[in-house]
């Protein structure tokens, strides 16, 4: 790329056009081959193939792909900023808040590096999501845009209770809460925290110290309250479910999403099925367990529980896939897979039966749809933000390309460029400056 064209996408001050790149839209099941994609003022202003392709004239910048793929901003609908290479739950508590605000910053770069241009977080220390995400709204750090949400809300015993029962009631990354008052309570309090998301701990974990990922640990009325205020402000709701009844209490109740999804039997996929709920499969986390677990002398409940779960989970994954709910991709990593690695979750997908297409819109396109964000994000469409990503490979033949940091040639947000082989080629990303987001609207709520 010519220095002057490096120098107008990081300053994003003058409109651009992309042209003769193979452009994978985040909606459609097929590639336009050899296409273009026009940027004005943040926003994608025109797309299409070559051959509807007009100059413009003016001050355009006019960037030749060359057959490389163009696609949109990639979305990880379940992260944890504060993940920094903790081995256990309780490792999680113990890190300080200071010490998790400064992990977020550095995570939210390395995803952004990695083509990430928006991430939720379901789940953090303090209030950390925020702050990472007004932050990197303000321009003060680097990152993607974050759908934030607080601390993990679940009860006494539950997946996010590390503690002595003579200890205090209230660990790192959750929140004990018991009772339909309590949990309506707390979501309030995060509300007022500025959260844009709820999550909930419906039944165990492997990593949990007293429930196992089978046992249900909220009760329907405690599920069903949390959800229905949640959705009166206007925030929606991820609820971790691993076990075959916090599933189905999680859809009646109309939870937005089901993180993990680890057991879905016919009951609760055909309530899915005629729900809006979609699925977030989290694969990273049962692979991740399964090829590190050993090395990385993780518990031993954690390994042979996810063992058990193996099975369970890949079922769930190709049934629901065969009944087409939503599948959106989150890879849940930052602890055996370090931040920046999220791609692998669209590689895991691919393993549990999706297609590459079918991967990468869960990771595009769908994504965006059950954040709420259908048309702003997670596609090649006029009026959506000019997210961009642009890989030298094509990511249809093997999408493991989409991992590996030499094919990231170029990482754009709201239509100026933030990452990228071609924009920080020697000093490394962080000769890239940070700014504020100025199109999207932080706590912006879903309408419903
Ligand atoms: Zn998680």
């Amino acid at each position: 790329m010519k220095q002057a064209d490096r120098d107008a996408l990081i300053s994003g001050e003058v409109a651009s056009a992309f042209v003769d790149a193979r452009l994978i839209d985040g909606i459609a099941d097929e590639p336009v081959d050899n296409g273009f994609v026009r940027v004005r003022e943040g926003r994608i202003a025109e797309t299409g193939p070559m051959s509807a392709y007009r100059k413009s004239g003016g001050n355009e910048r006019v960037v030749d792909l060359g057959g490389q793929t163009l696609l949109p901003g990639l979305i990880d609908c379940h992260v944890h900023c504060v993940y920094s290479g903790f081995r256990s739950l309780e490792e999680i508590d113990r890190c300080p808040v200071e010490t998790a605000a400064i992990n977020g910053v550095v995570n939210a770069g390395l995803m952004l590096d990695a083509g990430y241009t928006t991430v939720r977080d379901v789940g953090t220390i303090g209030n950390v999501a925020v702050a990472v995400r007004d932050a990197i709204a303000a321009g003060k750090v680097r990152g993607p845009r974050v759908i934030a949400s607080g601390q993990i809300i679940g009860p006494t015993s539950g997946m996010i209770d590390t503690l002595p029962s003579h200890w205090s009631t209230s660990s790192g990354l959750g929140v004990c809460v018991d009772g339909t008052q309590a949990i309506v309570k707390e979501v309030r309090r995060q509300i007022k925290n500025g959260v844009d998301n709820i999550k909930l701990g419906a039944s165990g974990v492997e990593v949990g110290r007293y429930a196992y990922s089978w046992m249900t640990t909220l009760s329907a009325e405690e599920i069903t309250a949390a959800v229905g205020e949640a959705h009166r402000w206007g925030r929606t709701v991820a609820i971790h479910c691993q076990s075959f009844d916090a599933a189905k209490f999680a859809l009646r109740a109309g939870a937005d999403t089901i993180e993990h999804g680890t057991r879905l039997d016919d009951e609760a996929l055909a309530l899915f099925a005629k729900s809006r709920t979609a699925l977030v499969p989290t694969l990273s986390t049962l692979f991740s367990v399964l090829e590190l677990g050993e090395t990385l002398n993780l518990m031993p409940k954690q390994r042979e529980e996810m063992a058990v779960n193996k099975d369970h989970w890949l079922s769930a994954v190709a049934r629901a896939r065969e009944l087409n709910i939503p599948i959106a991709a989150g890879s849940d990593i930052g602890n055996r897979y370090p931040h920046g690695r999220n791609a692998r979750e669209i590689e895991f997908l691919v393993r549990a039966g999706l297609s590459p297409i079918e991967a990468l819109k869960a990771t595009t396109g769908t994504a965006a749809r059950i954040l709420g964000k259908q048309g702003t994000i997670g596609a090649l469409t006029p009026g959506a933000y000019a997210d961009l990503l642009v890989v030298d490979a094509n990511p249809l033949q093997d999408v493991c390309v989409l991992g590996d940091r030499e094919r990231i040639r170029l990482v754009m947000l709201e239509g100026r460029a933030v990452g990228g082989r071609e924009v920080a080629p020697s000093h490394g990303p962080q000769s890239l400056a940070p700014f504020p987001i100025r199109l999207w609207q932080p706590r912006e709520p879903v309408a419903r």
